[in-house]
């Protein structure tokens, strides 16, 4: 095996995941970012590895529920409207992949990804020595009424045919998995293999801690441009400086088009769903396990460090303030979600998640140049799916096969 030297910029989940992969591959590796190890949207996010989440977000479902949705300032789904010119394309693109055959293709796509995901995180987990920070417990989706229970069968359906395994709940068995919810919960569905991170910053960290050890280097710097050489792709720093490199990998989440624009024809149509939280203390309540509000698209995750109260989407890009009344909002359904729920104490936070309007990432080479890959665009799942990503790129930086049909994530197919 040939050893490249490799740059990858952005040290998100996605980037770090990558940075180990391609270390234990015996590449030199170097991993380039402005504010540090995962100190982005791989912080704080709800630290899920959500390998039965197989349902595309672009959806004949999420069809029907947006008008609703968007009617409420702070629900599960917002646009700012000043930035609604500037998203015009990317709803096109949403629209289109919402249609039922698109739709279908994402399904299959994302199973075979999230199947990858899920051996190659466990494996990745195991070799780090970091087993100890993934919790078994499973998730608990709920219910307030049986209409909600009976639109949710359809993707029930769906995910058997998947092959994951799932118990729909009520009564005391719905108590045992929960003590202390609200009446207002008619059912729920327990995800056994659902599993979830100690806490999502330090996961991502301790990943890095087996890239280092593998001999991956970390250089704090801001990309500001790639340029192509005799001798190969290179990076331009803030500061003017130079990185040449065998291969450049752009894992920059959000921002990744931001830096791939101007060397490329290519308009890869990324934007980021903003989501928000507020971490709690510990003591907050005794969450047994990842609590999910399908309906109000936020969802309560047990941590080492707290209790994580968040979700929902906003559509504002990169630029806007950040509003924190959603934070709030989601904190408030959430006491009375969870009757005795402490609600003092906690800290807020928003993240730019990496969102392609289908659903699924970008995973290939820039047509202009195929020394520079492109992975990035994993929306909802890039802590799911930063291991799969990494050996995608592994593979297809030695010119392997990879083991799954990527096409549907080809850079060019929008
Ligand atoms: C509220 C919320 C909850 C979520 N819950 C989950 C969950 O439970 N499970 C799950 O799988 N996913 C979840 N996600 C999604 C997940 O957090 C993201 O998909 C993932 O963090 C993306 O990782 P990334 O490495 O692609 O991007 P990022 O983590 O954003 O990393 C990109 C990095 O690139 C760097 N960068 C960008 N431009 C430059 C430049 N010019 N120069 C240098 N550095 C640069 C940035 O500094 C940043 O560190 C959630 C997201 C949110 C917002």
């Amino acid at each position: 095996m040939s050893t490249n030297r490799i740059i990858i910029v952005g040290a998100g989940v996605v980037g770090i995941a990558t940075a180990a992969q391609l270390a234990e591959a015996g590449h030199k590796v170097t991993v380039i970012d402005r504010s540090g190890l995962a100190q982005e949207t791989s912080k704080g996010n709800a630290a899920a590895l959500a390998f039965s989440d197989i349902m595309p977000l672009a959806s004949p479902k999420i069809l029907r529920k947006a008008p609703k949705w968007l009617l409420d300032p702070l629900g599960p789904l917002t646009i700012r409207p000043s930035y609604l010119p500037r998203l015009a394309p990317w709803l096109w693109q949403f629209w289109k992949a919402s249609l039922p055959a698109r739709y279908q293709a994402s399904i299959a796509t994302q199973t075979a990804l999230m199947r990858l995901a899920e051996s190659e995180m466990m494996a990745l987990v195991d070799r780090a020595g970091i087993a100890g920070m993934v919790r078994h417990d499973g998730s608990l989706e709920l219910y307030e009424s049986e209409a909600e229970f009976d639109a949710a069968a359809s993707g029930w359906r769906q995910r058997e045919q998947a092959g994951i395994a799932f118990e729909h709940v009520r009564g005391s068995r719905l108590a045992e998995l929960q003590p202390g919810l609200s009446s207002r919960f008619v059912a729920g569905t327990f995800v056994p293999g659902w599993k979830t991170v100690s806490e999502p910053q330090a996961f991502a960290q301790a990943l890095w801690a087996h890239a280092e050890r593998n001999g991956a280097v970390f250089e704090k710097a801001e990309v500001a441009g790639l340029e192509h050489s005799e001798k190969g792709p290179l990076i331009r720093l803030a500061d003017s400086t130079t990185h040449e490199a065998d291969r450049i990998v752009i894992c920059a989440g959000a921002w990744s088009t931001r830096l791939i624009n101007p060397v490329t024809r290519l308009r890869i149509p990324l934007d980021t769903e903003r989501g928000y939280n507020t971490t709690l203390p510990r003591d907050a309540f005794d969450l047994k396990r990842q609590l999910i509000f399908g309906n109000h698209g936020f969802v309560i995750t047990p941590l080492e460090t707290g209790l994580r109260v968040g979700g929902a989407v906003e559509l504002g890009g990169l630029d806007l303030p950040p509003n924190y009344a959603r934070s709030k909002s989601m904190l408030e359904k959430a006491a009375t979600f969870l009757p005795g729920l402490k609600t003092g104490g906690g800290t807020e936070w928003m993240g730019f998640r990496p969102s392609i309007p289908d659903s699924l990432p970008v995973i290939g080479t820039l047509p202009e140049d195929p020394s520079i890959l492109l992975a990035f665009g994993n929306g909802h799942l890039g802590l799911t799916q930063s291991a799969a990503m990494g050996r995608l790129v592994a593979d297809l930086l030695s010119h392997r096969t990879p083991s799954i049909d990527i096409s549907a994530c080809r850079p060019d197919r929008f």
